[in-house]
């Protein structure tokens, strides 16, 4: 019999009459012939109360006794649930995280889950019954009450939906599907019919807030079809499909959003060697930081600039971090600069398309907004910007690409849900191999890239229009960019460096020369560079990727001069004779590789 999940988000439980309406949908799914499972989230603003409480009554929380609290909210739902469901003449069961075998490691407010037990739950929906799941919660193995992080139940829904082979996870909640940015700050987002695995990922971790990122890591893994809709009694209608294609593949940038309390933090004069860069993520690892926009540009007098970002609430941690890594490998300082905010850009199409990300850079300098840094991967530009114009970057730039209009040769709906039908019914064997440690990090591969070379610009004046005009000159040659870091210098000035093929190298120096000389800065490249990489699924939500990475690399006395992360692969660039070895050194570190 074909089982559906069906989540239910906090608006859309807010009150009575919408627990109500919640009750009749999945009792509808039921007379249609489904079995059924609903997970249900706090009503309301529920979990933002709780979260008061506990502040009211103590500073800093225990967090084991905060998972407790937070966890209650889930609960007055399931049962009000339960309840409704019962008084339109059905059966339901309610149960907690404990209560389905939801188990998960032991870091509290932040768990991941390890593994989900079914027998229970398959013999009540055998009995008939709905079962009513608590959201974001689940238990360790002394049975403590855990808690998967803030907008964990879409986490919990997609894992209950992977472990049960549900035919489909039904996301519901306050707006019709996932759009191109979000709908309550760009006025012309637009509802997209589906979107691929990885940009959900990209977007959801870059600010996009209407999926928690580790459910996406789920439905890529498990190959779980998603499909996100509105809850609203009056609507029926199809929303987004989370699957394996993307709605346009001839579209560089398909999404778009922005993650606004952002703080950057940049440790100057860094002896340039093996495991320094280590030294300084190991320290924040330990507290449990999780970095993004790490860049390090080439210093002067074999000294470095490393510069990353981390969420404003992380920043006072990451600092006392920090200024114990510098003091241990010998720094020259420590700077930090909170108020920015990041607006990038994603999509499957710019892996195979230049030009987005001088687009993007030219755009931001015509609304007159300084970009303070840069990192790009495969699939997505992020820009650094001060936070009083994060909401215009966001909007000039979903402008630029047009994103409020549909694109040509789209992939329709019915399409796209055929796909991810197909996709589960070809996984559905391999899946029930993979379900141990279900949300431990996967690894697919390591990769040595011996084909380009790099460009590095040191002193470059930091402000608007710049990184356009360098990156138009290299885009007019028709030379395709990889990597872009730019990070900060010293007195208003900024360090860039970029990768292209190695054919190019010269001609991309001499595209870039007149303009970064005129401005007082200096060009110089390098043609021997090798880029390591993993990569795999949840790379950024496990910190540790980039710390294994390091580390193998800092073991072998390899130094790392350039690293760039998305949720899919973390690159490094080291110099080219010691590619095969570092990716010796790779391969002996991440063992754990599924095909
Ligand atoms: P729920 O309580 O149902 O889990 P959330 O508030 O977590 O709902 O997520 C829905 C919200 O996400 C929307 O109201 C919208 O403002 C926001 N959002 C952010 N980015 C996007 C996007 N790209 N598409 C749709 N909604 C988005
Ligand atoms: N109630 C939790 C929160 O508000 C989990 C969720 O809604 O997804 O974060
Ligand atoms: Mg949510």
């Amino acid at each position: 019999m074909s089982l559906l999940v069906q989540k239910f988000g906090g608006t859309s439980v807010a009150d009575a009459e919408k627990v109500r309406a919640a009750a009749r949908r999945a009792l509808r799914a039921q007379q249609q012939g489904h079995q059924v499972v609903m997970v249900v989230s706090a009503m309301g603003k529920n979990t933002d109360a709780l979260v008061e409480l506990a502040g009211q009554v103590c500073d800093n929380p225990p967090a084991r006794e905060m998972d407790v609290l937070l966890s209650t909210g889930e609960q007055v739902t399931m049962s009000v649930m339960a309840m409704a469901i019962h008084d339109l003449g059905g059966k339901a069961v309610s149960l907690t995280g404990g209560q389905m075998g939801i188990r998960t490691d032991s870091s509290h407010t932040k768990a991941r889950i390890q593994s989900i037990t079914t027998e229970r739950m398959r013999k009540l929906l055998d009995d008939g019954n709905i079962i009513i799941a608590a959201g974001f919660q689940g238990v360790d193995e002394d049975l403590n009450i855990t808690t998967l992080g803030r907008g964990g139940s879409d986490t919990s829904a997609v894992a209950l939906a992977a472990v049960l082979g549900a035919e489909m996870c039904e996301i519901y909640t306050d707006v019709d599907g996932v759009f191109t940015t979000d709908p309550r700050q760009v006025a012309d987002a637009r509802k997209m019919a589906n979107v691929s695995h990885d940009e959900m990922l990209e977007l959801a971790s870059l600010g996009a807030g209407v999926m928690h990122s580790r459910s996406i890591e789920f439905g890529k893994k498990f190959n779980v079809p998603i499909h996100v809709r509105n809850s609203g009694v009056f609507t029926d209608d199809p929303g987004t499909i989370i699957g394996p294609i993307a709605e346009s593949e001839n579209r560089a940038v398909s999404g778009c959003a922005l993650t606004k309390e952002e703080a950057r933090i940049t440790v100057s004069g860094v002896p340039d060697k093996p495991g320094v860069t280590l030294t300084i993520f190991e320290k924040l690892a330990a507290e449990n930081v999780a970095v993004d926009m790490i860049m390090q540009t080439a210093g002067q007098d074999g000294r470095a600039d490393i510069s990353f970002t981390v969420l404003e609430s992380d920043l006072q941690r990451s600092l006392a971090a920090v200024e114990v890594a510098a003091n241990d490998v010998g720094a020259e300082g420590v700077a930090h600069a909170a108020n920015a905010s990041k607006v990038s850009v994603v999509g499957l199409g710019m892996a195979t398309q230049s030009g987005v990300a001088d687009r993007m850079f030219r755009t931001l300098a015509e609304a007159e907004i300084n970009i303070e840094a840069i990192t790009t991967s495969e699939i997505k530009v992020s820009c650094l910007v001060s936070r009083e114009q994060g909401l215009a970057a966001l909007r000039a730039v979903h402008d630029e690409f047009e994103l409020g209009q549909p694109p040509n040769n789209r992939v329709t709906f019915a399409d796209s849900l055929a796909a991810a039908r197909k996709a589960k019914e070809a996984d559905a064997v391999a899946v029930v191999s993979r379900l141990q440690a279900m949300e431990d990090l996967t690894i697919h591969g390591v990769a040595l890239d011996d084909s380009q070379a790099i460009v590095t610009l040191t002193d470059v004046p930091d402000s608007p229009g710049i990184a356009a005009d360098i990156f138009e000159a290299v885009a007019a040659e028709g030379i395709v960019v990889d990597m872009i870091v730019q990070g900060v210098g010293a007195d208003g000035k900024t360090n860039l460096s970029f990768t292209v093929p190695q054919t190019a190298v010269s001609k991309s120096a001499e595209a870039v020369g007149a303009i970064v000389e005129a401005l007082g800065g200096k060009v110089a490249s390098n043609p021997s560079i090798a880029i390591l990489s993993v990569t795999g699924v949840g790379i950024r939500s496990h910190t540790g990727v980039g710390l294994r990475m390091f580390r193998a690399l800092s073991q072998a006395g390899i130094n790392v001069e350039l690293v760039s992360t998305s949720e899919v692969k973390v690159n490094v660039v080291v110099l080219d004779d010691k590619g095969k070895a570092g990716l010796q050194a790779l391969q002996a570190a991440f063992t754990d590789v599924v095909e």
